[in-house]
């Protein structure tokens, strides 16, 4: 049976990444991948346009890693988003940076991200198996026996798990990683939907399909709690809400849902005081006296969204303006700074864009990547505990966490 220096399993950006590095440091490298290709869920990335990283400073990205930042700080430090973008401009992959950092190929496509990567394994001869599924590591005297099923083996120094979680399951990622290091002696966190669309109740939420508010803020209560989201984009579903402000305050609410249900109020103005409202309804009211209330609120908010919001209000559609009382003005108004929803779920953990938990981090040397239990094993990815929002992060973790694993597995060789 041949020996590889380092096995990586999973060819996702952080498999690709880490067989590269080792690749790079003259190791024998083999990356197994179950797929009969590279980087499946890396090409539906950003709506396949690939949000590669963020431009964002170590200690921004630091902060959106939360409690997490600490852990993932010596690899984002080795290899940052600076050096991810010379790592693709160093083959002529020009990149843009879009709204809030967001960095993508210029060419808006994810394949040309892959073919990059591509050419550096193939550069540092790194073996590629597709259609191989790895079950179980064995450990013994000097190096592990990978079982590949159907009598197959591999023989390998080290091995580097970087199997992803177990969202979008038609890319590959099931969660076998978990699995198997589980059998090795590591713990794995509980698995939660992350960046996820969330689940209203309301009846009506179905003729808001489609419907995208720009620039409101959202405001979850639950208990004497609440959650208030920055600014951003909506997007009503048939089932309730998405877009990017939910996805990225999915991470937070999701863990809240686990106990109870959470009322939601969007502020539809959050750039007007309710003084400053209050004083544009009047004057519009009084300047259209003669228009119907349900053409006047075209003003305020999309036509699509009018008969709900005269439905909540319990008005008259066809009142004309100067009728509405100053009672139902002040409803309006409430109703515009406060549209209220009942989130009682997420979608499903195979619908969300990341897995949150995973291989607790106290088990792996942040230093490395290397397992604490048994060492040789590495991890690299989303197959690791955390959970980050939007923008580019969570590949920049696979990349920079990958890029670590790889080097040290292979300078851990010498
Ligand atoms: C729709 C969507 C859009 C996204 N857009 C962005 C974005 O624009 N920017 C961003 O930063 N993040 C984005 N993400 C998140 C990002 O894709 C993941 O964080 C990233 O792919 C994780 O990389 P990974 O290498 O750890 O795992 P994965 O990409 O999941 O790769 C794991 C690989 O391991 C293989 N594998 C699993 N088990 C085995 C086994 N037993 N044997 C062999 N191979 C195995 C799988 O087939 C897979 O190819 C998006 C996710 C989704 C679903």
């Amino acid at each position: 049976m041949k020996l590889y220096d380092i096995t990586v399993v999973g060819a996702g950006p952080a498999g690709m990444m880490a067989a590269i590095r080792a690749g790079q440091l003259g190791k024998n490298v083999i990356l197994i991948e179950r797929n009969d290709t590279l980087g499946k869920k890396l090409k539906i990335t950003g709506s396949s346009r690939c949000n590669i990283t963020n431009t964002a400073s170590l200690d921004e990205f630091m902060e959106k890693f939360g409690k997490n930042g600490a852990f993932f700080r010596s690899a984002f430090a080795t290899f940052s988003n600076r050096r991810l973008m010379s790592f693709f401009k160093d083959r002529g992959l020009k990149l843009k940076v879009e709204e809030n950092g967001r960095v993508f190929p210029v060419t808006d496509k994810s394949r040309s991200v892959i073919m990059v990567l591509k050419d550096y394994l193939s550069e540092n001869k790194v073996k590629r198996d597709y259609n191989t599924r790895l079950i179980k590591i064995k450990k013994k005297k000097d190096y592990f026996s990978l079982d590949l099923g159907n009598d197959n083996h591999i023989a390998t120094k080290k091995v580097i798990l970087a199997t992803g979680g177990v969202s979008y399951p038609s890319t590959g990622s099931t969660g076998d990683g978990f699995e198997i290091a589980k059998k090795l002696g590591h713990k794995i966190t509980p698995l939660k939907p992350g960046l996820v669309p969330l689940k209203a109740s309301e009846t009506w939420i179905k003729e808001l399909q489609g419907i995208t508010l720009q620039n409101v803020r959202l405001t979850f209560k639950y208990g004497k709690k609440k959650i208030i989201s920055d600014k951003g984009n909506l997007i009503f579903t048939h089932y309730g809400i998405s877009g990017p402000l939910v996805l990225d305050i999915s991470n937070e609410i999701v863990s809240i849902l686990k106990n109870e249900t959470v009322s939601l109020f969007i502020d539809l103005k959050p750039e007007m005081t309710f003084p400053e409202i209050e004083e544009k309804l009047l004057s519009e009211f009084e300047n259209r006296s003669k228009t119907e209330f349900k053409n006047l609120m075209k003003l305020f908010i999309p036509n699509r969204m009018i008969p709900i919001f005269t439905e909540l209000l319990g008005i008259d559609p066809k009142k004309k303006a100067n009728q509405v009382t100053k009672g139902e003005r002040n409803s309006i108004l409430n109703l515009l700074k406060a549209f209220p929803l009942t989130i009682t779920d997420s979608l499903s953990i195979d619908k969300a864009m990341v897995t949150c938990g995973g291989v607790l981090k106290k088990e792996i040397n942040p230093q490395t990547m290397e397992s604490k239990i048994v060492s040789g094993i590495y991890f690299a990815g989303e197959i690791i505990d955390f959970c980050a929002p939007s923008g580019g992060y969570n590949l920049q973790e696979a990349f920079s966490t990958g890029y670590l694993a790889g080097e040290s597995a292979a300078e851990n060789l010498d």
